[in-house]
């Protein structure tokens, strides 16, 4: 047996077993023994029921009285009680609501493990737990194993479909005494240094950990051999990361020249003097362009920072250099917003800026795709559109790419692949802490905006519940009287952008006729064409249109510095991202803007949501928050975006351990102790980490 030994060979995991594991990712050993136990429990020096006191986390171990589904049926809550009782006599009892599957798995003179937290029930004098964790601790498929179990620090894990703990608990067991010895691939001189344990002591230990372990250390994952697996994790992804950013630095890139005219160029191009920030960053930009190597720019900033300039520029330094400008959107919206502020800036320069969008007419688009091909369109602005095979440049040498965050990565690869390496900048506002953005877009350099343009009042955020909406719309119209220009937004939903359009159609009717029969009301949606939302941007840029209704796609990009209001309705079913992206639309003129927030009814996500954006508009603050709200799968969509799928390693909880793998992985690339090292961990990472961690080359 080794560690790429099918599951279905471990004594104890037939057809059924097997499938439930793979279910969940786990096929052979080594998936098995990177299943590690999310909590511990120390049942070697228990206490008794009589001496549990009420409020404290307690393991017990007991036997089963009695239990049964008890009263409530008439409110359908199904409460199942169970009376536990000890070598102490004391009574225990647990209680589940909705618990009436638990009918037939507990029975009386069973022995359990409980593990909850301690009630006192003053009504009925007794020691109760509310729906404690449990764990049969005789049953049939008990085989000699029992002190496994009890006596000792015992692993908890996560179950698996039908596959409890404790079956976990034998089979991983089993399998630590089949296996021989792990072999260790991490550095000698790094484990010496960090004082790891080795690979084998470490996964031994993680899964049982011996008697005189620290149980506070292991529930914080911070026991030496969870943190080694932690580490070891961290650091192949680091290396892997590192390997892959330097790779690229070695190919061919376009190095473009700046000199004097170029300069002067970009000079009448800019609509207004750049902020320090902006300034920064655009030398930071032009340094890397000058570079004869393929530039791969993050450039991060907060809605509204001015990032679009920033673009600009660096677009003007590749057409000016006689090359070709990709810009790449997220939104049609965003797409045809963009091309009208390039075309705007850019135009003045005499350049052909081409907007190519899925609505656009078969014929349309190959009449700009020849454009482009023919080298003729000095800037291609589209959405997905653009990574279709047919569309070709001439000679393309920047790719800017928008909120990067909504492209999987090999998109982007497929759109670069279309040059020789052009430069490749990616702009997003969603600001993420560092450490994370290091190694979710490890192979690039990061340019961040961190000032707003001069003038910029901080924008209020109020809330307001649905059945005061009247006095919200009566402060819109205030606005409006003032000359100002609202957005209400509906949020839309996935799989029923339908359904938001019509509610938006719905409120769009009522407040063009009942509430604001004397303003002009707009409405744009998803499903109008790219002419037509053109079209109603533009009057609502000319303020023709005062109150624009709209199902969130106005989410990024959208600009009318006099909008002063961002009314949001039903706000609690946006993301916390979202409504600060959707906030970020106002406020970006000399007038006082707000943001009303508009709620029906909240559970307590949504109710944190609102109370984050009511309290900050620091976007990095939010995205933390959001980060934590929603945990890092959620935050950062499919592993498409380059989220490398982690075991053992926590991206949230195990930040610390990442910094030091960090380190530690670029001094070892820079610095391989021995002749050979660097291959061998580059063909080790191929071999085991590379499809794992979304990298798509290494070395
Ligand atoms: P984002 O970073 O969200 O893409 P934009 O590039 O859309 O921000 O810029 C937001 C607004 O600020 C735009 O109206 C833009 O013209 C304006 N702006 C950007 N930079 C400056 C500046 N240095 N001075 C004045 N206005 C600016
Ligand atoms: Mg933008």
């Amino acid at each position: 047996m080794d560690l790429s030994t099918p599951l279905t060979s471990v004594k104890g995991i037939g057809p059924a077993r097997a499938a439930m594991l793979e279910a969940k990712g786990l096929s052979v050993v080594e998936d098995l023994l990177a299943y590690v136990p999310f909590r511990y429990e120390d049942r070697s020096n228990l206490k008794t029921i009589a001496e549990l006191a009420p409020g404290e986390m307690a393991t017990v171990i007991v036997e089963v009285r009695s239990a049964r589904l008890s009263g409530f049926k008439r409110r359908n809550l199904g409460l199942f009680e169970a009376r536990f009782s000890d070598a102490s006599r004391a009574i225990l009892v647990g209680k589940w609501f909705h618990g009436g599957y638990l009918a037939n798995v507990l029975a009386e003179g069973m022995r359990l493990s409980l593990f909850g937290k301690v009630e006192f029930d003053s009504y009925a004098g007794e020691l109760t737990m509310l729906h404690p964790e449990f764990e049969i601790l005789s049953g049939d498929d008990d085989d000699g194993e029992a002190s496994l179990h009890t006596g000792r620090v015992v692993p908890v894990y996560e179950a698996v479909s039908k596959i409890t703990t404790r079956v976990l608990r034998s089979i991983t067991h089993r399998v630590l005494a089949w296996l021989d010895p792990l072999e260790d691939h991490l550095p000698e001189s790094i484990r010496q240094r960090l004082k790891l344990p080795d690979r084998w002591t470490a996964t031994r230990q993680t899964h049982f950990p011996p008697p005189d372990a620290d149980l506070r250390l292991l529930n914080q994952f911070r026991s030496p051999a969870q943190f080694r697996l932690i580490f070891e994790e961290f650091f192949w992804l680091e290396c892997g990361i590192t390997l892959k950013r330097r790779n690229a630095r070695t190919l061919p890139g376009v190095a473009f020249e700046i000199n004097d005219r170029v300069r002067d160029r970009v000079k009448s191009m800019l609509p207004f003097k750049p902020t320090a920030a902006q300034k920064r960053v655009i030398k930071e930009i032009a340094d890397d362009m000058k570079m004869p190597r393929p530039m791969n720019r993050l450039l991060q900033g907060d809605v509204g920072s001015g990032k679009t300039i920033v673009a600009a520029e660096a677009a003007v330094i590749a057409i000016e250099n006689g090359y070709q400008v990709a810009v790449l959107a997220p939104t049609e919206i965003l797409a045809a917003q963009h091309g009208f502020y390039f075309r705007q800036i850019l135009s003045k320069l005499g350049y052909v800026v081409v907007l190519l969008t899925g609505s656009f007419s078969s014929r349309e688009k190959g009449q700009l795709k020849k454009l482009a091909a023919e080298g003729f369109a000095h800037m291609l602005i589209g959405t997905h559109a653009l990574l279709e095979k047919d569309v070709e440049f001439k000679k393309l040498g920047l790719a800017i790419i928008d909120e990067q965050h909504r492209f999987g990565v090999l998109q982007r690869l497929g759109l670069v692949q279309k040059g020789i390496h052009p430069d490749v900048l990616v702009m997003t506002a969603t600001p993420i802490p560092r450490t994370l953005a290091m190694t979710l877009y490890g192979d690039l350099d990061v340019s961040v905006i961190d000032e707003l343009p001069p003038g910029r009042k901080p924008i209020i955020t109020k809330h307001a519940t649905a059945d005061r909406v009247e006095q919200v719309y009566s402060f819109l119209k205030r606005q409006i009287d003032e000359g100002r220009q609202a957005y209400v937004v509906y949020p839309v939903i996935e799989e029923s952008e339908t359904q938001a359009m019509k509610a938006a159609q719905q409120m769009y009717e009522h407040l063009s006729r009942e509430v604001f029969p004397q303003i002009s009301v707009g409405l744009i949606h998803g499903r109008l064409g790219a002419n037509e939302k053109e079209a109603v941007m533009q009057r609502f840029k000319d303020g023709e249109i005062k109150i624009l209704v709209s199902t969130t796609v106005i989410e990024v990009g959208v600009d009318v510095p006099n909008a002063s209001v961002m009314l949001i309705e039903q706000a609690e079913r946006f993301g916390l991202a979202q409504l600060h992206q959707l906030r970020g639309r106002v406020g970006r003129g000399a007038a006082q803007s707000y943001c009303i927030l508009v709620t029906d009814k909240m559970n307590d996500a949504a109710r944190e949501r609102i109370r984050t954006l009511v309290e900050s508009t620091d976007g990095f603050y939010i995205s933390e928050m959001d980060l934590k709200l929603r945990g890092p799968g959620e935050f950062f969509g499919t592993k498409q975006a380059g989220l490398p799928s982690l075991r053992v390693a926590n991206i949230l909880r195990d930040t610390e351990i990442l910094e030091i793998a960090r380190r530690e992985a670029m001094s070892f690339i820079d610095h391989p102790p021995a002749p050979g090292d660097l291959d061998r961990a580059a063909a080790y990472i191929r071999d085991h980490w590379q499809r794992r961690y979304g990298l798509v080359t290494v070395g």
